[in-house]
């Protein structure tokens, strides 16, 4: 087995000595095959394959996953995940690029769909390509300009996906991770918290991109624990989010907003304990989920 172990160690080298996320080769690429970066697109590419390779690492735990990549650029991190993985589908909207994947990655369990990822049915993507029992993994280096919307068409698919690996901006970043009390800490973090545990995988810096971005990034790990199930999501959603419509205001002043009834209000946080006085930062998420069910109870099933 030591000859097998050097075996895959030189084929780890060759491997890495083609990596796509290096200045040199993906210059190389863009010079081949004229496609040069295009700002709309949100396009940074990585330059720095042992980032590349830290993502497909924490992103996929098995070789059966069903990996969906967003926005494979020129290939950096596809190539890894396609390491990792016997399967491969990847979202891109550039039509300049499914050539160069499949002329550079050439792996057979790649798959490209041309199609804006926000126009994507992903519950019907998921179903299309997922073999019984497998697991779904989401990985990729985010268009910057809609991170928060496709994270939150992923949140609410219905089929099940099992963890979301992805780099982002490092302030965003930041907003998933923070707690109550916590500056960063708002709506989105309570409601991506209701779904997932979310840990930070690595701090990357600005200069690992090219073009590099005015901005630091941060790789972030979701994965969904299934803890809680409330009757109405959408309605935790919405009072949660009225909960900090005005951050500087008291949770009372916010919360009476929602119910439309300041009495109510005020007897509603008390009976949950929630002072009227504190802030939306202040509450936990146990907290929130406790006024919504009281809230929904009283106002007959969310009818408010
Ligand atoms: N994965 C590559 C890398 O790490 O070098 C490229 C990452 S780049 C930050 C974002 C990629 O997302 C680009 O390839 C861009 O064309 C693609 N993209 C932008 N908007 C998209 C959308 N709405 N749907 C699918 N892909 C999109």
């Amino acid at each position: 087995s030591d000859e097998c172990d050097k075996r895959r160690d030189r084929r780890k080298e060759s491997f890495m000595k083609q990596a796509i996320a290096t200045v040199k080769k993906t210059k190389e690429i863009q010079e081949k095959y004229k496609v040069f970066t295009k700002k709309s697109f949100g396009q940074n590419f990585i330059i720095e394959p042992g980032v590349v390779e830290k993502i497909a690492n924490a992103a996929i735990q098995s070789r059966d996953e069903l990996v969906f990549e967003i926005g494979p650029g020129i290939g950096a991190l596809t190539q890894f995940l396609c390491e990792k993985s016997n399967q491969v589908v990847a979202f891109e909207i550039d039509e300049r690029l499914p050539v160069v994947l499949e002329n550079e990655i050439g792996f057979d369990h790649l798959q490209i769909v041309l199609e804006d990822i926000l126009k994507v049915d992903i519950d019907e993507k998921i179903r299309e390509f997922r073999k019984p029992g497998q697991k779904v993994v989401f990985a990729s280096n985010l268009p910057y300009y809609i991170t928060t919307p496709i994270l939150f068409k992923l949140f609410e698919a219905n089929e099940e996906i099992e963890r979301i690996t992805v780099m982002m901006q490092k302030e965003v970043g930041e907003r998933f991770l923070a707690h109550e009390n916590d500056k960063e800490y708002n709506a989105l973090s309570v409601i991506t918290q209701y779904r997932c545990d979310v840990k930070k995988v690595m701090d990357v810096s600005r200069r690992v991109f090219w073009p590099s971005p005015n901005v630091d990034s941060m790789v972030i790990q979701f994965s969904f624990h299934h803890k809680y199930h409330l009757e109405d999501e959408n309605y935790f959603f919405d009072l949660v989010k009225a909960c900090f419509t005005q951050r500087r205001k008291t949770i009372y002043n916010n919360f009476q907003n929602f119910v439309k009834d300041k009495a109510l209000a005020k007897e509603l946080l008390e009976k949950v304990n929630i002072d009227p006085s504190t802030r939306a930062q202040q509450c936990t998420l146990e907290d929130f989920i406790r006024l919504y069910e009281v809230t929904y109870e009283s106002t007959g099933k969310g009818k408010n």
